[in-house]
């Protein structure tokens, strides 16, 4: 049987009116408002996860000793709630990301949340500012955040022995206000994500900080973001650095969608697991493998590959249109999004809304 905490719950005195919060929902963006409340719970070792609470959202204080700010271990992870047209709110494979939060703990020298009290503490969240769920209806939900940091002082080097778990949430509206529209990446031939035994695998707040130089390399070429290849050859195609990729063959009516698969350096998204699932569930072919960006300029320029897009958590998929690097560039159905990609997408967002059957048990009611 699973141990379940209880959560000391503290209510904000101050909650936004429901016309404050109306007036967030109405235009939230992404990432730019929070809830009322938040979940924290303590881990000290010899005691355990301990104190688990609910409390109105607001700032910690921090001692400037903290480990996380002299050494950086902090994880964190990415869900979604939706409020379906019955009333319920649901969020989508919760227990995948329990599973993820503790291989990235684990990699990071980092204690192990239980699934119990991942999944619980978004439970008591959703359940207390489940006002903050959008309507149905649209794109718009209540996106989950995470996050694991080091709170004990001291500047020694070694695994801290004190943590800190957190949870927020953050109504996020429609990712594509004006439709489904490609993006134009910079392939860096300069800088690397990620490295065989590194640390690309685990959802790292590091791996953020050391990709954002090459964003900035991406912004200068024109590109949205950057398309990362392996730290070795600079030559097998990665992922995104916040979303996985994958590609679509065309061969008459057969279609084969194609991933990198995970060499242990790219990060396992959800997104890309379901939507393995979902592409076979079409009657596509599905190869995981390494693909090259040789053999993609060449079956691109050959007509055989058709689409190209990025998927996760926050925009579930999002086409490529043109692909950019040091040897040049090229682009991937006339740089529109492909009928195969927005099928793909349907498919997924409709069973994320209930409006298509789950068949594969992927929703979990919070509410
Ligand atoms: C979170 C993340 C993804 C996508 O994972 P999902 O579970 O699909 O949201 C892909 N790459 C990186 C580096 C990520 O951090």
């Amino acid at each position: 049987m699973a141990q379940h905490s209880t959560f000391d719950i503290q209510r904000s005195e101050h909650p936004r009116t429901a016309e404050e919060r109306a007036a967030i929902l109405d235009n939230p963006g992404f990432g730019r408002y929070f809830t009322d409340h938040m979940v924290v719970i303590d881990y000290e070792e010899g005691k355990g996860w301990h104190n688990h609470r609910v409390v109105p959202y607001g700032p910690f204080s921090v001692d400037p000793a903290y480990m996380v700010l002299h050494y950086g271990q902090a994880i964190f992870e990415g869900l979604k709630a939706y409020r379906h047209a019955d009333g319920e709110i649901v969020t989508f494979r919760p227990a995948a990301n329990a599973a993820r939060f503790q291989a990235s703990a684990e990699r990071m020298a980092m204690p192990k949340l239980s699934e119990e009290d991942f999944i619980d503490s978004i439970k008591e969240l959703v359940t207390i500012d489940q006002d903050w769920v959008p309507q149905p209806g649209g794109e718009e939900c209540l996106y989950l955040r995470p996050f694991m940091f080091a709170t004990e002082t001291g500047l020694g080097v070694h695994p801290a022995k004190k943590f800190t778990y957190v949870l927020i949430g953050s109504p996020a509206g429609a990712y594509f206000a004006h439709g489904v529209q490609p993006v134009t990446v910079w392939v860096s031939h300069e800088y690397v994500r990620a490295c065989p035994g590194g640390t690309g695998s685990a959802k790292f707040a590091g791996n953020y900080a050391a990709s954002l130089a090459a964003q900035d390399a991406a912004d200068k070429q024109g590109c949205d973001q950057v398309l990362w290849l392996d730290a070795i050859k600079r030559e097998n195609i990665e992922e995104m650095g916040g979303m996985n990729v994958m590609f679509v063959a065309q061969d008459g009516d057969d279609v084969t969608v194609i991933t990198p698969a995970l060499s242990g350096s790219l990060l396992p998204g959800i997104t890309r697991d379901s939507l393995k699932t979902v592409a076979q569930d079409l009657g596509y072919k599905l190869e995981e493998r390494v693909i090259t960006l040789t053999e993609l300029a060449d079956r691109v320029a050959k007509g055989e590959i058709t689409e190209a897009f990025a998927c996760g958590t926050a925009a579930v998929i999002n086409p490529i249109g043109t692909f950019k690097s040091r040897d040049g560039e090229f682009t991937v159905n006339e740089g529109k999004s492909g009928d195969i990609t927005l099928k793909m997408r349907a498919t997924l967002t409709g069973i994320q809304r209930g409006e298509r059957a789950d068949d594969h048990n992927w929703l979990y009611k919070l509410v």
